[in-house]
C-alpha cells in the first residue's frame, strides 16, 4: 500500500501481552481502532462474549466501563479469556483504577479533572508505572465545563485564542492539558495518549490540531456523544477523518448510540479509504443506480456485501454496476466486476469476460468468481489489481438489451452529446452516476 498520508511523529506506547498480542499506538505504528463495550462488566460471560465479539469485527483495543468494584473484581475472569488488550474506563474512583491494574488491566484511561486529589493521581500513575502500562489523558469539553472556577479560567486565557472560533475553550483545554501532563512528567511518567473529545465536530477539529503543535504524545481521536449511526457517522468521521488526512491521530474511536460493532466497522472503513490500514476483505464499489436499472441493484449489492463480508479475506475490488452506460468506465480497477443489465448480469474477472448468468444467478456467480479468484493469488497465480482492465462492454442488444437498447430505441435519455456514442472504456459516454 502506497502512503497517502505524512503522519505526524510522537512517541509511542505498547498495550497488550504476550497472550493478547501488543498494540502500538504512535510512532511508526498503523492508526488503531478501539470501542467500548456497551453491557456491564461485572456480567463476566456476556462482558467477553461482546469484547471477542468486537475483536473479530477488528476492534484492536476495547475499553470497559468499570464504576463499581464489582466491575474491576470481574475483570481478573474476563482479561484471561478475551483476545484484545482492555483498558479500564475511569472516572472518579481512582482507587477503581489501582483495582484494574491489580486485575491485569492493559491500559487506563484517566480524567485527572474528575479526580480532587493529586495524590491519588500520582498513585495511579505509580502504579502503571511499576507494571508498565500506558495512560491516555482525557481532557474532554465536557469535564471542563464542569469545572467551577470556568468563567475565571476563561477570563484569564482566553486572550490566547481571541480571534478562534473556539478561543475560550482551547485556552482552557491547552491549560488544563498543560496542568495535568506536568503531573504525569514530575512522575516520570511518559507512557502517554492524549484525548480531548467534544460532541462538536469543529472543536475536535481544533483540539487535536492544536494540541499536536504543543505535544509529542500520541493522540486518540474521537467525537463524545455522536449520537446515532445514521447522523452519527458523519459527525464523527468528518473531524476525525480531516485529523488523519492531516496526519493527526494514532488511534480512533467512533461512538455511536448503537451496537459497537459498527463503530469499529465504520472506524476501520475510514483508515481503509484514507489508505492509513491495509484492507481486510472485499472493497466493494456499487453504483447508486438510476433511470437505466433494470435488476434489483440495492439487494444484489447489498448481498454481496454480506456474502463476500463473510467469505473473501483478501481485498479483491469487487463492482457491481447497474448497466453498461457507466458501468465500464467506472468499474477501472475492479478486479471483479458485474454489470447488470435486462434481469441478467455479465461478470468480468479482471477485465476478462467468465459468465453471463440470469439475475437470480448473479450474487452466486460472483461469489464463485472472487472465490475462485482469491484461491488464485493465494496459488500465486494473479496478483490484485494487476492487470489494467480493458472492459470490452458486452453487446447491449444480443446479451443485456439494457441501456444501450434503450438509448439505441429511443425510449430513454440520450448521453454523450450528438448520437450513440460507442461504449468503450477509453470512450465510455459518461451519464450521471
Ligand atoms: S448509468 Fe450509472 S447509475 Fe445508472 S444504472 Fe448505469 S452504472 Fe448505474
Amino acid at each position: 500500500m502506497i502512503p497517502t498520508v505524512t503522519r505526524r511523529t510522537t512517541r509511542q506506547v505498547v498495550v497488550g501481552d504476550d497472550r493478547t498480542g501488543r498494540v502500538r499506538i504512535g510512532g511508526d505504528a498503523p492508526v488503531s481502532v478501539q470501542t467500548m463495550t456497551a453491557g456491564y462488566t461485572y456480567e463476566v460471560d456476556a462482558c467477553v462474549a461482546e469484547i471477542n465479539r468486537l475483536a473479530a469485527a477488528g476492534a484492536d483495543l476495547v475499553r470497559v466501563a468499570v464504576p463499581n468494584r464489582k466491575d474491576t473484581e470481574a475483570l481478573k475472569e474476563i482479561i484471561p479469556q478475551v483476545s484484545v488488550p482492555v483498558v479500564a474506563d475511569v472516572h472518579f474512583h481512582f482507587g477503581r483504577a489501582l483495582e484494574a491494574v491489580d486485575a491485569g488491566i492493559h491500559k487506563i484511561r484517566l480524567n485527572p479533572g474528575n479526580i480532587q486529589d493529586r495524590k491519588h493521581v500520582e498513585e495511579v500513575i505509580a502504579a502503571c508505572k511499576e507494571k508498565e502500562l500506558p495512560i491516555r489523558v482525557g481532557v474532554n469539553e465536557g469535564s471542563i465545563v464542569e469545572r467551577k472556577d470556568k468563567q475565571k479560567r476563561m477570563k484569564e486565557l482566553g486572550g490566547v485564542f481571541s480571534d478562534h472560533r473556539h478561543g475560550h475553550f482551547l485556552a482552557i483545554m491547552l491549560a488544563k492539558l498543560e496542568e495535568y501532563l506536568d503531573i504525569f512528567y514530575e512522575n516520570d511518567f511518559f507512557d502517554i495518549v492524549i484525548s480531548a473529545k467534544s460532541p462538536d465536530p469543529t472543536l475536535v477539529i481544533d483540539a487535536y490540531t492544536e494540541i499536536s503543535k504543543r505535544f509529542d504524545h500520541p493522540l486518540h481521536l474521537g467525537v463524545t456523544h455522536a449520537g446515532p449511526r445514521e447522523t452519527g457517522s458523519i459527525r464523527s468521521v468528518v473531524p476525525l477523518g480531516h485529523l488523519l488526512a492531516s496526519g493527526i491521530g494514532d488511534t480512533v474511536r467512533i461512538s455511536y448510540a448503537n451496537d459497537p460493532v459498527y463503530e469499529v466497522e465504520d472506524a476501520l472503513e475510514m483508515l481503509y479509504v484514507l489508505r492509513l490500514r491495509d484492507r481486510k476483505g472485499v472493497d466493494l464499489i456499487a453504483c447508486p443506480t438510476c433511470g437505466r436499472i433494470e435488476v434489483d441493484l440495492f439487494t444484489l449489492v447489498q448481498d454481496v456485501r454480506k456474502t463476500l463480508a463473510d467469505e473473501i479475506e483478501l481485498p479483491i475490488k469487487v463492482a457491481v454496476m447497474g448497466c453498461i452506460v457507466n458501468g465500464p468506465g467506472e468499474a477501472e480497477g475492479a478486479d471483479v466486476a458485474v454489470f447488470a443489465g435486462k434481469q441478467r448480469g455479465i461478470i468480468y474477472v479482471q477485465g476478462e469476460k467468465v459468465a453471463t448468468v440470469p439475475e437470480a444467478e448473479i450474487l452466486d456467480a460472483l461469489l464463485a468468481e472472487c472465490r475462485a479468484f482469491e484461491a488464485k493469488v493465494n496459488a500465486g497465480e494473479a496478483k490484485l489489481g494487476e492487470k489494467v482492465v480493458e472492459i470490452v462492454p458486452p453487446d447491449p442488444i444480443g446479451e443485456l438489451g439494457s441501456g444501450m437498447a434503450r438509448i439505441v430505441a429511443g425510449d430513454t435519455e440520450r448521453v454523450g452529446g450528438g448520437g450513440v456514442t460507442p461504449l468503450t472504456v477509453e470512450g465510455h459516454p459518461g451519464g450521471r452516476s
